[in-house]
């Protein structure tokens, strides 16, 4: 330990540290790429811990962020002779990261990214037969396993960011530990940026855990003295008086938000508020305001490490993707609002969904380290005192045990793993859990009475899409309309194509309502497809019909994988021409257990549930005032309503057709032929069956 602490300071030495205060924007402005890989934590104890990796198959590496694990360790595997072996692979919980840091890996090993340094994320490939070094996200690489269960191009493997505990991640890790037992060759490091890490280091089995020095400077942490309102209006306030009581110099600003539409608002609103300030005098001095969320463009991402014009101070207004994954140099100043966006699934009802839940201690922590990365910094907490120690929990519960495990059941029991309560969880997730998606499984067709995977289902493994939407894919292929299904899961597949300015509502409104179609969304989506390509594919038709272009060209690039993947499972391409009534019975196929049935004029309950729900007002069949008895939704979002998001009429003999273990059809009036539909109040009945063919507590497969 004297040794590493001897080193570091002489790395930290006046020749190449920058001075605490200067901020490291400056720093980075003035020197070299190589001084400034040099300069990192990582670099100055690189001996010893190449030393550690040489000796051990697998190494935890502990440190701050901003040390240089992500950008460093691949290039140091590089550099020591391991990409002559095989891949240098290291994944990411999140797709922006992947891509961000491979660019930057890139420019710092000066080459071409997708040639020595690539990256992929679902739907796009950015590697080469040059490819030595590929971020990816643990997704991908999970997928990877399927054909490839040794993963024999990689001789090293990272796990980055595992102390985020996604779902992906925690699946790896299992997968992972078996793998080493059959390969001796193979590398792993799995990477932590908090300091619990010993639990990683158990669940291998007591390897070595290796933490590289931080260097860190002291944070101020103020917090609210009372419950704020609004969190979105205090942290505009609070951005504001930092920016004119500090002078520009003094640093740049962070500001944690939950999700692109808070992003959104904050933006404009403190865009909005300097504008009132400065009467066009140049009174109050330049703020760059740089939105950073998952879905916002690429080249809009890379903006938040680029130096503002003129001397302007950056303001930085993101999601916890700012946490740990993407470290921005230079900030002083840290605004927290307290809150994130989890995924949250509720087995009870059968669904998941996104609800903004307040952060966990170790989350605010790390939010607050952000501030102290170049000099002694501050962070403005938007909650009480009392709220971080009485209503915060000290860490954040890990995906695995709280959202829906259906993609990952199919991908582990396609993997031979038949018995889930005999996989290797970190932390396993509950049984009802495990129950539920298994169920959900069962309903779609993908697992039979016993729990094995079904034909479809393995048809289902290979798509890189939820079960729901692969079951839709199926249908098409039974009904003959797989060119428009295929169409409809592409769109679904990226965010929102509809450009809503908020200065031209009206306008953009009027132009979407031109695209609906009455009884379905899905269908209006298809529609908007197809005129694209009828117009040549233009990017000056979105322009003039309010449709992102970019989201219109991801949609393609999807599609076009996609039909690469049924070509390859030698499902034809067959088109219903204009027969969009097979389209919607595929969707009811899909999506038949999340319907709801017409109350009230316009009133919607789920069908399953009883529970109130809501036609969202973007939704065609709201614009065109259709209200249909019954329909499918393809997601639930709560903000101030339980809103479904896309839907589409159904006819409820279908719902009975496709979805007999939830639905029968009553004939209450031979004269007037109606039908009604009875639905299953309980799931439980049908649970307890499964159960019991499940076995489970038996030896016999199942769980
Ligand atoms: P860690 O993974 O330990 O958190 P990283 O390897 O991500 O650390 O970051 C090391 C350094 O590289 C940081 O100082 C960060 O600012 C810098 N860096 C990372 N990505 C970029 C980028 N895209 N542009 C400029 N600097 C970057
Ligand atoms: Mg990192």
């Amino acid at each position: 330990a004297e040794k590493i602490a001897a080193e570091v300071a002489v790395a930290n030495g006046p020749a190449v540290d920058a001075p605490p205060g200067q901020a490291a924007s400056e720093f980075a402005r003035s020197k070299t790429i190589r001084e400034q890989r040099e300069y990192l934590p990582a670099f100055a104890v690189r001996n010893q811990l190449m030393q550690i990796i040489r000796d051990n198959a697998i190494v935890v590496v502990v440190g701050q962020t901003g040390s240089g694990k992500t950008t460093q360790l691949a290039q140091y595997l590089h550099e020591d002779g391991y990409s002559r072996y095989g891949l240098i692979g290291c994944t990411q919980p999140r797709r922006v990261a992947a891509m961000s840091v491979a660019k930057r890996v890139s420019e710092e090993m000066d080459v071409t990214l997708g040639q020595e340094v690539g990256y992929t994320i679902r739907f796009e490939d950015c590697t080469s037969d040059a490819t030595l070094i590929k971020y990816m996200t643990a997704g991908v690489l999970l997928r990877e396993t399927l054909t490839e269960p040794d993963l024999d191009r990689y001789s090293c493997l990272i796990m980055d960011e595992a102390h985020e505990r996604t779902l992906d991640t925690d699946v790896l890790l299992g997968l992972l530990k078996r793998l080493v037992a059959r390969r001796r060759d193979l590398k792993v490091i799995v990477t932590s940026a908090t300091l619990n890490a010993e639990r990683f280091a158990s669940f291998f089995g007591t390897v070595p855990t290796f933490t590289i020095p931080g260097r860190t400077f002291p944070v101020d942490i103020l917090f609210s003295k009372s419950p704020c309102p609004d969190y979105v209006d205090s942290a505009v306030k609070q951005a504001l008086s930092i920016h004119l009581s500090h002078p520009t110099d003094a640093g740049d600003i962070l500001v944690f938000m939950t999700g692109q539409e808070d992003i959104e608002v904050t933006c404009q609103v403190l865009a909005d508020r300097l504008d009132q300030l400065d009467h066009g005098d140049g009174s109050v001095p330049a703020l760059a305001i740089l939105p950073i969320y998952s879905q916002l463009p690429a080249d809009l991402q890379a903006k938040i490490f680029e130096r503002a014009t003129g001397k302007a101070r950056k303001c930085i207004v993101a999601t916890n993707i700012a946490e740990t994954s993407l470290t921005v140099d230079g900030i002083m100043f840290v605004i927290d609002a307290g809150y994130c966006k989890l995924k949250v699934y509720n087995p009870r009802i059968g669904m998941d969904s996104l609800q903004v839940t307040p952060v966990s201690q170790a989350n605010a922590d790390q939010r607050a380290g952000r501030a102290g990365r170049t000099g002694p910094g501050t962070c403005y907490r938007l909650y009480t005192e009392q709220a971080y120690r009485n209503e915060m929990f000290p860490s954040t519960v890990p995906e695995i045990q709280r959202t829906n495990l259906a993609n990952v059941i199919l991908l582990l029991k396609s993997l031979g793993v038949v018995n889930l309560l005999d996989f290797d969880f970190m932390d396993a997730p509950g049984d009802e859990t495990i129950r539920s998606a298994m169920y959900q499984l069962w309903t779609l067709g993908a697992l039979d009475n016993l729990g094995a995977l079904t034909s479809p289902g393995r048809q289902m493994v290979e798509y890189p899409l939820d079960p729901a939407l692969c079951k839709m894919l199926l249908t098409a292929h039974e009904l003959g309309c797989t060119a428009e299904v295929v169409t409809i899961v592409s769109m679904l597949s990226i965010p929102s194509v509809f450009y809503r300015p908020k200065e031209r509502l009206a306008e953009s409104d009027a132009a979407r309502e031109k695209f609906y179609v009455p009884e379905s969304d899905h269908l209006t989506l298809l529609h908007v497809y197809n005129l694209w390509r009828a117009n040549g594919s233009r990017d000056s038709w979105c322009t003039k019909h309010f449709v992102h272009p970019k989201a219109m060209h991801k949609a393609h690039e999807v599609r076009t994988q996609l039909v690469d993947i049924m070509r390859s499972q030698r499902v034809p391409h067959r088109t219903c021409g204009t027969d969009w009534d097979v389209v919607r019975k595929c969707i009811c196929s899909a999506y038949f257990h999340q319907a709801a049935r017409q109350k009230g004029l316009g009133d919607y309950v789920n069908c399953r549930t009883g529970l109130p729900c809501h036609l969202h007002p973007t939704s065609a069949l709201y614009g065109l005032g259709f209200t249909p008895d019954y329909l499918v939704y393809h997601e639930l979002v709560m903000t101030t309503k339980e809103y479904m998001q896309c839907v589409t009429a159904v006819d409820p003999y279908w719902l009975a057709e496709m979805g007999p273990m939830f639905f029968s059809v009553k004939e209450t009036n031979w004269g007037h032929r109606e039908a009604r539909l009875r639905t299953q109040r309980e799931q439980q009945g049908m649970q307890a069956q499964l159960r019991a063919a499940t076995g489970h507590g038996q030896a016999a497969g199942g769980l």
